[in-house]
């Protein structure tokens, strides 16, 4: 077993603060401890993460996932006129990332985390329900057939996605979701100007722009990150996402 006190260790908060000029409360930090102690747990049942020794969880679960979403953070509570409403999905949230920390960090959010494995969303349902978290809900189902539904399609103002495809189809994924205006972050490691003109190419008909490429490092690997910031600026045709396997087997 790890140990199980060290995502709350002093230096982290000095790390969360020079990187994001922000640390989290006690209440937080007790709040990604437990997340921790469950996810071990949850592991040795499940294949949830293979990402468990605590300086890697700490780095590539929490800081990676909030990292992601913090720097626009301004922005994204601008986008509802109450901030209660800001509604984001986690799409392929596997064990809850960066959909769990996301709800943590922004309290006033409403987050959905969508995987296509019941397995996986009754662990996190437990997770939930142990964190006492009351503005996430799991949604089972696939991207493909969940965008296609009137009470999911067009209703969200941030879409994050982190490892499920490649960006051309997270953003098949993520746009059908996403209200005119709202915004998909694609979390990925590597983005070369091919991956790059690729996703232009394939966003132009799906009514999306990209509006940045957010590169960083992350904090204790100095591991290179981009986060692509996709803008939605026009309705995303009808037959968008197309059916379940055909986004991954011919990409835009
Ligand atoms: N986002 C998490 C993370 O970064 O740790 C989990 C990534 S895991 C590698 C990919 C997850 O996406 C799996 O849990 C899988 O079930 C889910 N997934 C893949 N394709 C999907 C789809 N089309 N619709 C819904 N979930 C999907």
């Amino acid at each position: 077993m790890n140990d199980l006190n060290s995502v709350l260790l002093p230096e982290m908060l000095d790390i969360w603060q020079d990187t994001l000029n922000w640390q989290p409360s006690n209440a937080q930090q007790a709040l990604f401890q437990r997340l921790y102690e469950l996810v071990l747990v949850g592991n040795q049942k499940l294949n949830l993460t293979r990402i468990t020794e605590v300086n890697d969880f700490w780095e590539k679960h929490l800081w990676d996932s909030i990292r992601g979403f913090k720097v626009c953070l301004e922005g994204l509570s601008k986008m509802t006129s109450s901030p209660s409403s800001l509604s984001m999905i986690d799409i392929g949230t596997g064990a809850g990332f960066p959909g769990i920390p996301a709800a943590i960090v922004i309290p006033y959010s409403q987050v959905d985390l969508l995987d296509s494995t019941q397995k996986k969303l009754t662990f996190i349902d437990q997770v939930i329900g142990e964190l006492k978290l009351d503005n996430v809900k799991t949604v089972i189902g696939r991207a493909e057939e969940v965008g296609q539904l009137r009470s999911f399609r067009q209703q969200y103002n941030v879409a994050l996605i982190r490892a499920v495809a490649s960006a051309t189809v997270c953003a098949e994924y993520s746009l059908p979701l996403l209200k005119k205006g709202g915004l998909a972050i694609i979390y990925r490691g590597t983005w070369t100007d091919e991956e790059n003109s690729a996703l232009e190419n394939a966003i132009s008909g799906l009514g999306g722009k990209i509006e940045c490429i957010d590169k960083f490092e992350t904090p204790l690997t100095n591991s290179t990150r981009h986060c692509l910031h996709v803008r939605k600026i026009a309705h995303t045709p009808a037959e968008y996402p197309r059916a379940i396997g055909i986004p991954t087997q011919y990409p835009l």
